[in-house]
């Protein structure tokens, strides 16, 4: 992309254009936590607040009607977007976090006692907090892949632990820390083999890769609004037909029944309604249909591919300017993430005054404890790129991370 496209890329994100701590022009490096978002998803919430509240589903009034066809417009969208065969595999949640606790409890209901769950050591906590609830609820037990010095999945291991025969396995598109792409389709492929049902965490996947769930091969893919230039509290669960269909509901409230009777017992809507008690975020679900079309029109492999570019730049710069710095992630065609010491720095440390110089990173264990632990590091500072990021936001970083370095050694 040229610089003049980017720019009027940025154009559409006005929060981008401001100075922080009184003078620095923010340079925004936080996008692995939250993208930003473009003028045109603040448009459809607001036109939408402004034209058609009204609650789903329920209303005979032109409001209600319009309101639910804007929702299934969304949820039409999000289908499309990641290659499901049909809009009933689409589960609206509050986002990753609730898509896999929904999995994790209700498919995690049909697991019996001593049954196995494979996680990855770079799962992110919301993909190993549930299933360490359901470990407890259930007794089955949770084995983990371990992680290889470059942050690529020690894949022998993999294998070996499909060949106890595990009942599922749930594994991260893309380390949100270490920017590791794993190869889903072949994992995917190795579960199917070995009976496991697969679980992938889209966190990141949904911002940076073209998405097919059926082309991935996976069971369940799990994703958030709020990190694909869309709004936040709402996100989806695609899952498949057959089993979302012998799965129990996750919640029980209003929109997810058939029928409520005390005396003959309660029967469930058709999917995807099952799982969607209580009124939705239908706002933002129909607001995920312009943060898709955001995507489709700038070009998810062209943004994809400035996002590359800013990578390998950046990573190069970084090593020029404090040559004994330490990434952590290096795995071939890893995704837009740099985590990084300054050696004898604490991140926090380092994350402070390079907020002062006005970049935004974020620093801490990014809710990956257990890969923290495998680094044998507390914490890390990390910077993440989105398609609004220019060469000239990284040369101001990379000036703040030499002025922070002399600072802090
Ligand atoms: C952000 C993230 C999550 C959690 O997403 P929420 O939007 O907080 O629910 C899970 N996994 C990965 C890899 C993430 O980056």
């Amino acid at each position: 992309m040229t610089p003049s496209e980017i720019d009027s890329i940025r154009a559409a994100f006005p929060i981008l254009s401001q100075k922080v701590h009184a003078r620095r022009p923010l340079v925004y490096l936080d996008n692995a936590a939250t993208s930003q978002t473009p003028a045109s998803v603040v448009d459809a919430i607001r036109e939408a607040y402004f034209t058609s509240k009204a609650n789903v589903h329920r209303g005979v009034h032109c409001l209600s009607q319009k309101a639910t066809a804007d929702m299934e417009a969304g949820r039409e969208a999000v289908r499309d977007f990641i290659g499901a065969e049909s809009s009933s595999e689409i589960i609206f949640t509050r986002g990753t976090t609730e898509a896999l606790n929904l999995v994790a409890s209700s498919y995690g209901s049909l697991l019996r006692q001593g049954d196995t769950v494979v996680l990855t050591q770079m799962e992110h906590h919301s993909n190993i907090v549930p299933w360490q609830l359901l470990a407890d609820r259930k007794g089955i037990s949770i084995k983990v892949v371990p992680v290889l010095e470059n942050g690529s999945l020690d894949m022998e291991a993999y294998r070996r632990l499909l060949d106890e025969g595990p009942a599922l396995v749930s594994v991260a598109h893309i380390s949100n820390v270490l920017g590791t792409v794993n190869p889903i389709k072949e994992m995917a492929r190795m579960a199917r083999d070995a009976g496991a049902v697969f679980v992938c965490d889209g966190a990141q996947g949904v911002a940076h890769e073209k998405i097919d769930v059926r082309d991935l091969g996976v069971d369940f893919y799990a994703f958030s609004a709020h990190k694909m230039y869309g709004p936040t509290g709402i996100g989806a669960l695609y899952g498949r037909a057959d089993l979302l269909d012998k799965m129990p509901p996750y919640q029980g409230g209003g929109e997810m029944i058939g029928h409520v009777s005390f005396e003959h017992g309660t029967t469930w809507a058709d999917l995807p309604y099952k799982f969607e008690a209580g009124t939705p975020d239908f706002i933002g679900a129909s607001a995920i249909k312009a943060a898709i079309e955001f995507m489709h029109s700038t070009g998810i492999e062209r943004m994809k591919e400035h996002e590359d570019r800013l990578l390998h730049y950046t990573t190069e710069r970084m090593l020029e300017a404090v040559p004994d710095l330490h990434i952590y992630g290096t795995a071939p065609g890893k995704s837009s993430v740099i985590s990084f010491l300054i050696p004898g720095a604490h991140h926090y440390d380092t994350g402070i005054l390079l907020d002062q110089l006005g970049i935004a990173v974020r620093t801490g264990h990014h809710c990956a404890q257990p890969l923290m632990e495998r680094f044998g590091i507390e914490g890390t500072v990390r910077a993440s790129f989105a398609v609004y990021n220019t060469f000239e936001e990284i040369d101001a970083f990379i000036e703040a991370l030499k002025k922070v370095n002399a600072m802090l050694r």
